[in-house]
């Protein structure tokens, strides 16, 4: 008998009849002896519905409010899941974030959790049933509703896997594993049985979409067992994300190829070339908790130089006006951009002891006529920044090039 976490996305339980569906599920791990947890999302589309809803009422939501809205959408699953099971005879009882209690800091929209109480889950457990938990969202320390970004789901259920140190923490989603690429932009992808965690965090920061990269991080620390899973067919062991790289195992340089259209490109140009001013422009986006992903600075000519970076494509407007605001400060001649751009990047572990990864990746690029804007690396991932328009034209050949497909 082993305590599991099951988390089951919007997709999973989109209907009333994917709701039942995912209680058959539920009752059959049950029926095996497990001890089992469900942390669920908000049924597809209810996020962006709430969210829709509360920029009709404000321009710019007031977050403790907007975490107020946000967080009925897992109130409405929870309670018909626990509907949904007892209706098949299975003892389950549901739970919102603060009931919990999921603790975190006060950063609504994307807060961080600091705590979670074990103590009526495991009086639940205990007493044979099966506990709900409504993912996304906690209780702040200053005893308010918040949430914890968008698909925080994921990292509900990796936190709730590590308070309980279940024995493994299964990421039900609409799709049966993590693929090489996205199977819908290349049919030929291949799901992988296994893959590392460093590889995993690369690909779910590059908006492979199928975890939220804080529970990846978070499964990391607290080495929480994780499995990606498909909801919609039976059978099929997803994927596993393995703590450590299997020294027999002859790596290929890449193993996925991620890509991301939530990126927008920031030019600062002619700013001088003098210390302080990356902190300058940087800091102020910092400050305004705006992520900032690539960076890139000019060797300086005639004392000044241009300065580029991406930020997410919803911080765009708000990252070019808060430095339009310090243009004069700063002593830059234009502050422009673009928010067509996407990014597209090849991960994986074996590029530690492959050479001429970027090489061939600037190559086969070149060879299709697609224009690079920006290049970062890391030890196992080579990104660039393109034309959105021909993000799945070089998602496409990359995947080719490094002979990915079936
Ligand atoms: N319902 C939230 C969202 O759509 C959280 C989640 O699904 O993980 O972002
Ligand atoms: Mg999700």
């Amino acid at each position: 008998m082993a305590l599991i976490v099951h988390k089951y996305g919007g997709t999973s339980v989109g209907s009333p009849e994917r709701i039942k569906n995912v209680a058959k599920r539920v009752a059959k791990a049950r029926a095996e002896g497990h001890d089992i947890v469900v942390v669920v999302s908000a049924m597809s589309g209810e996020t962006n519905r709430l969210v829709a809803l509360a920029h009709e009422m404000q321009e710019h939501p007031d977050p403790r409010e907007l975490d107020v809205v946000l967080a009925t959408g897992e109130q409405v699953t929870i309670g018909l899941l626990a509907m949904a099971l007892k209706d098949i005879g299975v003892d389950a009882k549901s739970y919102t974030g603060w009931q919990v209690a999921l603790q975190t800091d006060t950063s609504h929209t994307k807060a961080r959790i600091e705590n979670i109480d074990d103590e009526r889950m495991r009086a639940d457990l205990a007493a044979g049933k099966v506990v709900i938990v409504a993912g996304f969202q906690g209780i702040s320390s200053e005893g308010n509703i918040s949430t914890l970004g968008r698909g925080g789901s994921d990292t509900s259920a990796v936190a709730i896997a590590a308070a309980l140190k279940a024995d493994e923490c299964q990421i039900y989603t609409d799709v049966d594993g993590v693929y090489t690429t996205d199977p819908r932009v290349v049919p030929e992808a291949r799901r992988m049985d296994t893959i590392t965690f460093e590889e995993m965090i690369e690909l779910a920061s590059l908006g492979s979409k199928v975890l939220q990269i804080r529970s990846v991080e978070f499964a990391g620390k607290y080495k929480v067992r994780l499995r990606v899973l498909s909801s919609l067919q039976d059978g099929g062991n997803g994927t596993l994300i393995t703590f450590e790289e299997d020294d027999n195992m002859e790596r290929a340089a890449v193993t996925g190829i991620a890509f991301d259209k939530n990126q927008a490109r920031i030019n600062v140009r002619g700013v001088p070339d003098k210390p302080g001013v990356a902190y300058q422009i940087l800091g102020a986006v910092a400050d305004a908790n705006i992520e900032v992903d690539m960076i890139i600075q000019n060797v300086g000519s005639e004392g000044t130089t241009d300065f580029s970076f991406t930020v997410p494509r919803g911080d765009y407007k708000q990252t070019i006006e808060l430095l339009q605001q310090r243009q004069d400060s700063i002593g830059a001649a234009c502050i422009d951009g673009d928010d067509t751009v996407c990014k597209v990047s090849a991960v994986g572990l074996g590029m530690r002891s492959h050479v001429g990864v970027a090489a061939k990746i600037f190559r086969t690029l070149a060879e299709e006529g697609i224009n690079i804007q920006m290049i970062s690396t890391s030890e196992i991932k080579v990104s660039v920044l393109i034309d959105e328009k021909y993000m799945e034209l070089a998602t496409r050949v990359l995947h080719k090039a490094f002979d990915l497909g079936n």
